[in-house]
């Protein structure tokens, strides 16, 4: 896909899916109009120098999407496809995936076009701290709390939050989550996303009448979302039949010996030449029969072209933004149900936001507990979106939606708009 073509489509599709439930609730013209508008977006320049001695500048990105419930929330991403317009889409996104959890925060979402892959660590740090400096006066624990996404680790945290900290000449571990645990990071916030869609996916599993020991599991992408969520999956009893990165897929009917697999990758960087599986295309991967399809990696995954082909029974999206409008009616007329992105991935920001209470506290919690709070906050909405789902005979998607949008409205409504 073209980098002009992703320009005009993916906030655009974002905005279809807003525009589904938006009507549902019946919401007025105005409502729509404000929070079809980002708050702030923010575009800058990142010189830095390279190893070599060279000078480059990427550009950096910040969008604040929407504050009403809190601060913003979202991750920063570092990726070659970064453009204006996917960091607004996934920061519109973020806005009513802390309030289908009912995080008291706003969304946010921010990223550098670069590739990672190029850069030396003290390159990636330089880029990183430049990209923390340009954002000093906007961001704190209670303006806008970046996090990891996409290329982005616990080590660019600590790099942002230290840069801040001299900034203003203090320690400030709240202003960032997805910390390393030395220096303010939450136990459980490495493996919170891919938990996060192993809890939801049990639960509509055993909705659905899937037991996990005669359950097949595909995932897409296994960055630290899908390595996590194949783990949970395994240790469930579910048999991983296939997983995949940028490097390619690989199926075994037997199931995938995940331990295996994340061993590849902690000493290889990727699953290149992975042992444990038969070699597959990313497509035919997609098409697989299996019960639960885990998209973990980027958004447009699903299209009008490939969803006829889509044999899973759930779709559990652990990225955000996989399943295009047109894919998402395809899948409802053909009866495969989709836990959406603002729900199935939440247990990342949840834990952030874990993370950034005990940071306010300066009390750490026992994993246990992170764990246990995990679930109960996942669990008790995804029983609200059910509801929603069983009284007006919709998707599980715009119920979502329209939960989010309505707690987000009621804090516009009651905050006013001030001018
Ligand atoms: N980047 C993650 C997401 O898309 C986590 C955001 C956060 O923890 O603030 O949900």
């Amino acid at each position: 896909m073209t980098t002009a073509a992703r320009d005009v489509s993916v906030f655009g599709d974002a905005i279809a899916h807003f525009n589904e439930a938006a009507d549902l609730l019946e919401l007025d013209f105005g409502m729509r109009q404000i929070l079809t508008h980002p708050s702030r977006q923010i575009i800058f320049s990142i010189p830095f120098q390279r190893d070599s001695g060279e000078f480059e500048v990427y550009t950096g990105y910040r969008v604040q999407y929407n504050f009403a419930r809190g601060p913003a929330k979202g991750g920063i991403r570092f990726h070659p496809g970064v453009t204006l317009d996917e960091v607004t889409a996934l920061a519109f996104w973020m806005t009513w995936k802390c309030a289908v959890v009912d995080l008291p925060f706003g969304g946010g979402k921010g990223g550098v076009t670069c590739d990672p892959k190029t850069l030396s660590s003290n390159e990636l740090e330089r880029i990183t701290r430049r990209y923390a400096a340009e954002l000093v006066e906007v961001v704190g624990p209670d303006k806008d709390v970046p996090a990891p996404d996409v290329n982005t680790t616990p080590q660019v945290m600590a790099w942002f939050m230290d840069t801040y900290s001299m900034h203003v000449r203090q320690n400030v571990t709240g202003v960032v989550t997805g910390k390393p645990l030395e220096i303010g990071g939450s136990r459980g916030r490495v493996e919170a996303t891919g938990r996060g869609v192993t809890i939801a996916a049990l639960d509509q599993m055993s909705e659905m009448g899937l037991a996990p020991e005669r359950s097949s599991v595909v995932i897409q992408g296994f960055g630290n979302v899908g390595m996590y969520a194949a783990k949970l999956f395994a240790d469930r009893g579910c048999k991983v039949v296939g997983i995949s990165d940028v490097t390619g897929a690989y199926y075994n009917e037997e199931g995938i010996y995940v331990g295996a697999a994340m061993e590849h990758v902690a000493k290889h960087g990727s699953l290149e030449a992975f042992a444990g599986g038969e070699r597959i295309t990313n497509a035919e991967l997609l098409e697989t029969s299996c019960d639960v399809l885990v998209p973990a990696a980027l958004e447009k995954v699903f299209t009008a072209e490939n969803a006829p082909r889509v044999k899973a029974k759930l779709i559990v999206e652990g990225a955000n933004g996989p399943t295009t409008p047109e894919a998402d009616r395809i899948f409802k007329e053909r009866g495969i149900i989709v836990i959406p992105d603002i729900m199935a991935n939440a247990g990342g920001v949840t834990v952030s936001y874990f993370e950034w209470v005990q940071d306010r506290m300066g009390y750490f919690w026992k994993e246990s507990e992170v764990n246990e709070r995990l679930e109960d906050t996942l669990l008790t909405n995804l029983h609200q979106l059910r509801q929603i789902v069983n009284t007006r005979n919709v998707s599980l998607r715009a119920a979502a939606y329209m939960l989010a949008i309505e707690r987000v409205v009621k804090a516009l409504k009651l905050r006013g708009i001030y001018a």
